[in-house]
């Protein structure tokens, strides 16, 4: 799988990786150890420790190292994908990894404190907003989560089972009943984001859950005004716009979806009962068919298993096809969760 040309393939997703550096408690407790991984981001790969000796190497698309500046994420994992949805196309920005690796990090960071933090989400705001025309064109934006299989409005928590309908004429997938709030400027969205992690964090205490154990999904909606291309006429040359019909403008819609995956840490089968067993199910179901619906568009199989889960039903109009997919595996450098980073890694490898 080495040698593709990413932007070659239509409906192939790119696959980038992130290492988060080394935390406090990594710090002191792993200090004696070497990382699990070794990054060589000019050549595009990454080594996995195997033992003190021997390590394996796999390619991405793009290799972030512990020093990549939250900039530099956006703009090679999120930024074509964005452009692409201001062009018309739907797309998606999805985070897959463990716990505690930077999903979060990566994807919702506000940077109210320090501008520099800001995450994928805010940066793709700024984006739209810098290039659409306030007078013709809107976006709208929703929240949600989901946990077991059942989806949560984060914008009006009380709506905790949205429907996922697909259009049977286009392919359209909509969620009746999500709020839908309406974005004028940065500082509406920022509320927006707030509001959203309050309640998330507020449901999941309910269910007594972690957040981690849920997938968070934006959805931005785009509306543009765009002219038929034949209607354009030189507004210099009188004598013809005034032959011409007058131009209709057509109404374009995109969106962009951005994703932070539940953690994808095995849990043990053995050491958990119930309610928890029921969730780690729940939670390999979604992430291991999001795997399987990658796989299928990696390999340019006629069929994709979109309807296999909620997250892949809700995922099927913005991802393939014409869509433009980005997925950032992110991983952490602890030795002690080895096991774990390679299995993040793989996820990986398996979408190129
Ligand atoms: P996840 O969402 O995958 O569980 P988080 O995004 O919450 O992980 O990150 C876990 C911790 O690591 C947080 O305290 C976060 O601020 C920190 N962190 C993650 N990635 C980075 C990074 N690239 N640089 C600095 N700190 C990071
Ligand atoms: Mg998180």
């Amino acid at each position: 799988s080495a040698a593709r040309n990413a932007d070659a393939v239509p409906g192939r997703v790119r696959v980038a990786v992130r290492l988060r550096p080394r935390n406090a408690e990594e710090m002191t407790a792993d200090a004696d150890f070497a990382d699990c991984v070794e990054l060589q981001p000019e050549l595009k790969r990454l080594k996995l420790r195997r033992n003190n000796w021997d390590s394996d190497t796999y390619e991405f698309d793009e290799v972030l190292t512990e020093f990549a500046s939250q900039k530099r994420v956006y703009e090679v994992v999120a930024k074509p994908v964005v452009e692409s949805v201001l062009d018309g196309y739907n797309g998606t920005v999805m985070a897959y990894g463990q716990t505690g690796t930077g999903k979060t990090f990566t994807l919702g960071r506000l940077g109210e404190v320090d501008a520099s933090d800001r995450g994928i989400m805010v940066r793709s705001m700024e984006d739209i907003f810098a290039d659409l025309s306030p007078n013709t064109d809107s976006v709208t934006v929703s929240y949600l989560q989901l946990y077991m299989e059942t989806l949560q409005d984060l914008l009006n928590p009380a709506n905790d089972n949205i429907p996922i309908v697909e259009d049977p004429r286009n392919g359209d997938v909509s969620m009746p009943g999500a709020t839908l709030v309406e974005i004028t400027d940065q500082h509406t969205f920022l509320e927006l984001l707030r509001v959203g992690e309050a309640n998330r964090i507020a449901a999941n205490t309910k269910l007594n859950t972690e957040s981690s154990r849920s997938h968070a999904i934006l959805m931005v909606h785009i509306k543009r005004s765009v002219l038929e291309s034949e209607d354009i006429v030189s507004s210099q040359n009188d004598e013809a716009s005034h032959l011409t019909k007058p131009s209709k403008p057509l109404v374009r819609k995109s969106k962009l979806v951005v994703v932070d995956l539940a953690g994808s840490e095995r849990v043990h089968k053995s050491g958990s009962e119930g309610h928890m067993l029921e969730e780690a199910k729940s939670i390999n179901l979604s992430l291991s068919s999001l795997g399987k619906c990658i796989n299928a568009l990696a390999e340019n199989n006629a069929h994709v298993p979109f309807r296999d889960s909620k997250l892949t039903r809700m995922l099927r109009d913005s991802f393939g096809g014409t869509a433009r997919t980005s997925l950032i595996v992110t991983i952490g450098p602890s030795p002690r969760h080895r096991g774990e980073t390679s299995s993040t890694i793989l996820f990986g490898q398996r979408a190129m």
